[in-house]
């Protein structure tokens, strides 16, 4: 049983505001109580829920203790997920995603966005919801729901050193106007437990969101620089989905929408573990006074976004997908489509003997985000035999921190003998090995499953 206070996410005026009319179920319910002109969760009421959480749930909840706050509160991280599959189905590498709420310890309700994006999906498995199984089917989720305990219980931005932990990580520390950043980077409990948490998780991720209140908006980075990120394609095709499906919030580069910051988590999370970042701001508003709303009602729409966000996560990099591979004399050509929305660069095509040796790696090339390429490669050192095998080596995305990947390819190559010409492309070959960009057209987004059957 959860404490009595706070099981009706309310602001009750007395004779202003029937209590009745509150529609939220226990299960909906949010483990804090409105205070002043905002909502209040405690840390100790959010320790007994999701203490709660993982014991009434252990198919899909794994509760781990991420760290000590300054004061000692320990930093609970949620990991949901279906843990009966170690894989998804096909028995490939589930999507990883990360979450944090509570930097700031005075924005309760980008805290509930945190917590609210745990429930959905703990609560949706337990009902059922076709969309919530297939997510945690195919998806870690890792949520760290209040990373600034002390400011919280003390109702205050800052952490019990006064300290603004969103200006505290190792990213441009300290490198323009700012506030309170700390002695340096990561010189408090908070962000070095929570990078402490990213870098044995999550490094893999392709989503990370943090969340905060202020203005309604989405800021994606940088907050240190106004040039858009290197990785534009994908933050801009995931504006233009939100704008024109779910929510005319506004998504901007932080350093524009909001103002110039660094040593935020967000261009950390970006700009040192490559993974595509967003700031998830819900308004100052935090309810209207006199009314009585439940949680999953005032944060629908960021809830919306926030699925959106997490059902898709399999097209946040680049995903590779041969059509075909030619090999010549002289030359190999390779036909590869992107289906994923972020770019690649620095691709390369590599040849494995029979004993999995790689004996030949091909020249750099490029695929742009939803495009495809044919790339024709120098094949003079190929020692091609049938009983070899093809592999890529790649970015997820073009910022130099994101991940490689290796990919084995299930694809045996054409093997064009002396008759049917040394050379595909003639003219194109001696320009060989430089990458030849032959087609841009766009390639519809398949749905992922159908896509991993291929
Ligand atoms: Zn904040």
């Amino acid at each position: 049983m959860r404490t009595a206070i706070g099981l009706v996410l309310c602001f009750f005026l007395a004779g202003l505001t029937p209590l009745a009319n509150a529609s939220a179920t226990s299960e909906e319910d949010w483990p804090g109580e409105p205070i002043d002109n905002h909502l209040h969760m405690t840390w100790a009421a959010l320790t007994m829920e999701v203490n709660d959480w993982a014991d009434n749930n252990p198919d899909i909840v794994k509760l781990i203790d991420a760290g000590d706050s300054e004061l000692g509160k320990t930093l609970w991280v949620l990991q949901i997920s279906d843990w009966s599959m170690e894989t998804k189905a096909n028995g490939k590498a589930k999507e990883i995603i990360y979450i944090d709420g509570g930097h700031h310890g005075n924005e309760y309700l980008g805290t509930a966005l945190a917590w609210l994006s745990a429930q959905f999906y703990i609560e949706g498995w337990n009902e059922g919801n076709q969309e919530v199984v297939e997510v945690l089917q195919s998806t870690e989720l890792h949520v760290l729901i209040m990373l600034n305990p002390d400011g919280n219980d003390f109702d205050t931005r800052w952490n019990i050193n006064q300290v603004d932990l969103n200006r505290n990580y190792d990213h441009y520390w300290n490198t323009c106007p700012t506030t309170q950043p700390g002695s340096a980077a990561f010189s408090e409990a908070e962000t070095a437990a929570n990078s402490q948490y990213m870098n044995t998780y999550v490094t893999d991720a392709d989503l990370y969101v943090t969340m905060h209140t202020g203005v309604w908006i989405i800021l994606y980075p940088w907050g240190k620089w106004a040039s858009q990120p290197s990785d534009w394609e994908l933050f801009h095709g995931i504006r233009d989905d939100v704008h024109a499906n779910i929510s005319d919030i506004p998504i901007q580069n932080a350093n524009q929408g909001l103002y110039p910051n660094c040593g935020t988590s967000r261009d950390y999370g970006y700009g040192v573990m490559g993974i595509p970042t967003f700031t998830f701001e819900t308004d100052d508003e935090q309810f209207v006074p006199g009314s009585v709303e439940a949680l999953n009602e005032r944060l629908e729409e960021e809830m919306d976004v926030m699925r959106y966000l997490i059902s898709n996560v399999w097209y946040w990099r680049a995903r590779l997908d041969v059509q075909d591979i030619q090999v010549s004399d002289e030359e190999v050509m390779l036909n590869v489509n992107n289906l994923g929305r972020a770019s690649t660069s620095n691709a390369t095509l590599q040849f494995l003997d029979s004993t999995g040796m790689v004996t030949w790696t091909s020249s750099l090339f490029s695929v742009n985000a939803t495009n495809s390429t044919m790339a024709v490669f120098d094949a003079t050192n190929l020692s091609y035999s049938k009983d070899g095998s093809w592999q890529l080596y790649y970015q997820k995305r073009v910022i130099d921190a994101s991940k490689w990947v290796t990919e084995p390819l299930e694809i045996n190559a054409t093997v064009l003998d002396d008759d049917d010409g040394a050379s595909f492309l003639v003219g194109y070959g001696l320009f060989s090995p430089t990458t030849i960009l032959v087609g841009l057209a766009v390639i519809s987004l398949l749905r992922k499953d159908e896509l991993e059957a291929l």
